[in-house]
């Protein structure tokens, strides 16, 4: 599954989950919006998650399944229980890695039996990370992995477009991989580690346009086991959640329970299909504008936005309102959706742009 079919997915409701398979990380980047780090210990509870990936069906199941920390590899056996569990009933599994393990020499037999088992692999680089772990070691285990038959992508992370960093690092990827591997590029966003020097999130001006929110779409098992409607690592963790952006809990929700919240709720619908901020300007004029995402966890809180969301985005209709959004999010593709909510300089490079896109197919257990 190569990057640009994976962003590709992500304004499909449901299409996707994201699971947070622990807060824990060998590394110390000073950027870390997770504040992970070698002494954290928060996670999901390990059977918990299982059952909830249990319940996928080949009727009810996202198309993708993407695992992220923390480092999700720290627990390897859950990597490849999950990702076997998810491929049984159709579900396909991405994982983001802070590549903690490139500064070994090699693939170790067991890093290599879990990756085989992955749809894809992406590997995070930016000026922190090659603090902890050297650039020319993340571009030698990709490679080792792209060989294994996994498609690989870079995440890199930037202070912006004009950063000399992301001109740098884009250019040596294109040099060493000859255009083959993508990237999906984003900006430091000021939370974790990154809150005390981070550019401020990006707030919408007023002006009463919508922008719809494709993060909205995935739902989020949080390192509690809390499933969340949205991404975005504020939200994700603080507690409590505001009630519109709950979807459940793994301890007691299975997929099908945390779908239907997620495509059934009219706030969520239309957060999906104009956003935040048009929501608050339309329905509640008088309320002062905050960040996108501030803007989103209050409205619950406004009693004419939940009115308005009923009104407009309950039953048949708004499920078509939302299906209909989404599909044209999805149809303009993956690097219109980067651009709007990545570093849109960089947006192209989402899809690799030559050579072999098509690595041969992950086979299983097949060597080390
Ligand atoms: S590798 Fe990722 S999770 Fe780990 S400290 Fe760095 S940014 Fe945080
Ligand atoms: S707008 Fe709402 S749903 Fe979207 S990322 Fe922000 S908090 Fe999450």
């Amino acid at each position: 599954m190569e990057l640009a079919e994976l962003v590709g997915l992500r304004p499909v409701p449901a299409g996707g989950v994201l699971v947070t398979l622990t807060r824990r990380c060998p590394l110390r980047c000073s950027h870390c919006s997770t504040g992970s780090g070698p002494q954290v210990r928060e996670e999901p509870e390990a059977d918990a998650l299982k059952r909830f990936v249990f319940s996928f069906t080949a009727a009810d199941r996202p198309d993708v399944m993407m695992l992220t920390g923390g480092e999700p590899l720290l627990r390897p056996d859950l990597v490849a229980s999950l990702t076997r569990s998810a491929r049984a009933a159709g579900t396909r599994t991405a994982l983001l890695s802070g590549m903690f393990f490139a500064r070994s020499h090699g693939l170790s037999a067991p890093m290599r039996r879990v990756v085989r088992t992955l749809d894809h692999f992406s590997a995070s680089l930016d000026l922190p990370h090659e603090r902890e772990v050297p650039r020319a070691a993340v571009f030698r285990a990709v490679r080792e992995i792209r060989e294994l038959g996994v498609a690989v992508s870079f995440h890199l992370t930037g202070t912006g477009e004009d950063d000399p960093y992301l001109a740098d690092v884009t250019a040596d990827i294109d040099r060493t991989f000859g255009g083959t591997v993508p990237s999906l590029v984003n900006e430091v966003r000021p939370f974790g580690r990154a809150a005390s020097w981070a550019r401020p999130a990006r707030t919408v001006p007023d002006g009463g346009g919508a922008l719809p929110c494709a993060m909205a779409a995935w739902p989020v098992v949080a390192f509690d086991g809390t499933v969340l409607a949205c991404c975005n690592q504020d939200t994700v963790d603080r507690r409590p959640v505001p009630p519109h952006l709950r979807l459940g809990h793994i301890a007691r929700d299975d997929w099908s329970a945390v779908r239907a919240r997620a495509l059934g709720s009219p706030l969520l619908r239309l957060v999906r299909t104009v956003g935040p901020a048009h929501l608050r300007q339309r329905w509640s004029p008088g309320t002062p504008a905050g960040s996108y995402c501030g803007d989103c966890r209050r409205l619950g809180e406004l009693p004419e936005v939940v009115a308005a969301a009923d009104a407009l985005a309950s039953g048949a209709a708004g499920a078509l309102l939302d299906l209909t959004a989404a599909r044209r999010q999805h149809e303009q593709g993956p690097v219109t959706l980067v651009r709007r909510h990545g570093c849109a300089a960089y947006a192209g490079l989402v899809a690799a742009r030559g050579g072999d896109l098509s690595p041969p197919p992950a086979t299983e257990g097949a060597g080390t």
